[in-house]
């Protein structure tokens, strides 16, 4: 018999406190409203089966993915009608699975609400359209007899720009309420992680935070709450001293002024850490700085470690990826930041 795999060289450091305590502080700052939890997208990449039993832990009691097998990922972590699949019903085999799984649909049209009634569906969510243009229903349908005889427990909208202050905040705000007067439902939710921030008006019975748990900071008025929780590792596989005038990985786009000692660390851009790095990102390890030279490659990247005496191979390197600050270093979004990080990282 084959011995236990190997842990791979790369691995995304995820501190359980800090997503504890953004969940904690996003659920205070929705005030009467209870925080759920965007989880969808493995939770933006962090990994979902991590994720989910610590915020249901801390008190977290309703998650929202995308699709259906997201939801089948966690039935055995949580109960199944605290999962919410965002996406609703595209086919009578989803409304057979929500059935029979107990996970609930939003529905986002009256062609979904027929079909889930069709397939004797009871409590669902309803995702109303109030600007986005997207997935939801419109405004202009929520006088459909259809939506009367479903049984909502949430009703939802989405805002489109809730991390500036836009006249769109308070336009869909007003709309979400014209909703909410139209069609029956227990609770309503309007916020994501930024809408949070634009006060009681916006809070309802539950809040949708997403990338804030995980780190994201989408206002500037909300940084002091909200910790870092991934930080990108990997270790140094090799070390050598390159001589003046040498090139550094790919098309040679570092050339080493004087003699300079580098070390190869296990990440590259199949990992997600993408070529925008190249010759810009920066790692720490042992409170040493250690900028990338040169190209980032598929599976490696190429480090300085002049300044550096203190590492070799086999320690670890850890990326400054405080997601607001990287966003604007990379010219990523930090929801990209996150959901690009690969399958390779152990978790
Ligand atoms: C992804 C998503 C969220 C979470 O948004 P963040 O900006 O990450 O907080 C909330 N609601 C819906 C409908 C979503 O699709």
């Amino acid at each position: 018999m084959l011995p236990e795999v190997p842990e791979p060289p790369l691995r995304l450091s995820l501190d359980r406190d800090a997503l504890t305590s953004n969940w904690q502080a996003l659920d205070r700052l929705s005030g009467k409203a209870r925080a759920g939890a965007a989880v969808k997208a493995d939770a933006y990449g962090l990994g979902a089966r991590l994720v989910v039993p610590l915020l249901h832990q801390a008190g977290c009691r309703d998650f929202f993915v995308a699709h259906w097998t997201e939801a089948a990922e966690l039935l055995d972590l949580v109960p199944a009608p605290s999962i919410a699949v965002l996406h609703g019903l595209q086919s009578a085999a989803d409304a057979g699975y929500a059935i029979a799984s107990g996970v609930k649909p939003v529905i986002n049209s009256a062609a979904q609400a027929r079909r889930w009634l069709d397939a004797g569906g009871g409590a669902c969510d309803l995702m109303v359209d109030t600007g986005i243009n997207r997935l939801g229903v419109p405004m202009s349908e929520i006088g459909d007899e259809v939506f009367a005889r479903l049984r909502v427990d949430v009703l939802h909208s989405h805002l489109i720009a809730a991390e500036e202050d836009s006249p769109n905040n308070a336009r869909q705000c007003r709309k979400w309420r014209e909703a909410r007067a139209a069609i029956a439902h227990t609770r309503a939710s309007l916020a994501n992680s930024a809408g949070i921030a634009l006060g009681s008006d916006y809070h309802g019975d539950l809040t949708r935070p997403g990338i804030a748990l995980y780190g994201g900071v989408p206002r500037a008025d909300m940084a002091h709450l909200i910790r870092q929780v991934v930080s990108p590792q990997a270790m140094i596989m090799q070390v050598r001293d390159v001589e003046a005038g040498e090139g550094i990985g790919y098309n040679a786009t570092f050339t080493a002024p004087a003699r300079m000692r580098v070390g190869t660390i296990s990440l590259g851009y199949a990992d997600g850490y993408l070529r925008c790095w190249s010759g810009k990102g920066t790692f720490r390890a042992g409170g040493y700085e250690l900028p990338v030279l040169g190209r980032v490659s598929m599976d490696m990247t190429v480090v300085d470690l002049s300044n550096a005496p203190g590492l070799g191979e086999g320690d670890w390197v850890t990326a400054d990826y405080a997601l607001a600050e990287a966003a604007t270093a990379s010219g990523l979004s930090q929801y990209e930041l996150l959901t690009l990080l690969g399958g390779r990282f152990s978790r």
